[in-house]
């Protein structure tokens, strides 16, 4: 026997329901659904009723063994509140989810952001366990960073700290979509380190990623992982480039924040080893000496399921 809770990961391309064992962070069972082209409040509620019962079923559980439900979203939240305030990914605004899925399921709803959610997860059963002040950096579409203090997460005044994605490394640079310029994210997120290769194959760039790329469709980690095996030369430069500004962003936290530990997640840190050990080897290298000596890096280690692991324990970490 154990405590159970259902923990969601909202995000912009897909909603990821798991019925969790909050006691021991196992994962009882998932589903994953695309929400790319069912965007707006409704659908996006209907899915996530149907994700709920659906995990339910799988797992053979009723909805009264569920001690509670947890959800993450990408977007800006009201945690007290329980509303999505603004999810442009989603085509959300103003939905009060909690307020819905309390009536449908009669369970207690928390709600979070994505970032929150997955820093919960490590901080409980991955790469966190045990650590007090750390700092989870996730790479991916865009940049986020959950700020760990004292065991505790550092929300900030407004509930927005840990946005290391559109912290300044370029002066005037690349425009990124927060409506600024030269932020970490359009040089070393995933999606920029797409469009960079998409753009020199466009210019007559010569690379082996040619062979794997399908016309029209997303370049995938595992692509990038191939070429660089291959020791492509386009590549190679394209990820050694975002190594050096993300070595920046995390040079940067280092010398600001002084934490014992920066954890690093996202599905390119995950399988693309290059890009996370040379990435860490710079950032010791550009950061001042005393609190980079003591520093350490770690993979996040719950992968895809960090989010959802996170949201499950949303109740049990706000107690
Ligand atoms: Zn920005």
């Amino acid at each position: 026997m154990g405590k159970y809770s259902i923990g969601i990961d909202l995000g912009g391309t897909k909603i990821l329901t798991a019925l969790v064992n909050i006691e021991s962070g196992e994962v009882i069972s998932s589903i994953k659904k695309k929400t790319k082209k069912d965007k707006g409040a409704d659908k996006i509620v209907h899915k996530i009723i149907k994700s709920i019962n659906e995990v339910l079923s799988e797992s053979q559980k009723d909805i009264t063994e569920i001690e509670n439900i947890g959800i993450g979203v990408a977007g800006q939240i009201d945690r007290n509140n329980g509303v999505v305030i603004n999810a442009p990914n989603l085509d959300c605004a103003n939905l009060n989810l909690k307020e819905i899925l309390e009536k449908e399921f009669n369970r207690k709803v928390l709600i979070g952001n994505d970032v929150e959610i997955a820093t919960i997860g490590e901080m409980y059963f991955g790469a966190g366990k045990n650590k007090t002040d750390f700092v989870c950096i996730f790479v991916g579409t865009g940049i986020g960073s959950g700020i760990v203090q004292n065991g505790r997460i550092r929300y900030g005044a407004t509930g927005t700290a840990g946005e290391i994605g559109h912290m300044i490394v370029d002066i005037g640079g690349r425009p990124c979509g927060c409506g600024g310029c030269g932020c970490l994210e359009a040089y070393a997120s995933r999606l920029a380190i797409e469009k960079r290769i998409i753009g020199a194959l466009k210019k007559g760039r010569k690379s082996d990623i040619q062979n794997y790329i399908v016309e029209g469709k997303p370049i995938k980690t595992s692509m990038i992982r191939k070429s660089l095996e291959n020791n492509d030369e386009l590549v190679t430069q394209i990820l050694n480039e975002a190594s050096e500004y993300l070595a920046s962003g995390l040079a940067s936290v280092i010398n600001f924040y002084n934490p014992e530990l920066i954890i690093l997640g996202g599905g390119l840190m995950d399988a693309v080893d290059y890009f996370y050990e040379k990435s860490i080897q710079i950032a010791k290298i550009k950061s001042l000496p005393t609190p980079s000596c003591n520093i350490k890096f770690a993979k996040a280690q719950l992968g895809d399921f960090s989010g959802v692991i996170g949201a499950a324990l949303l109740s049990k970490y706000r107690d």
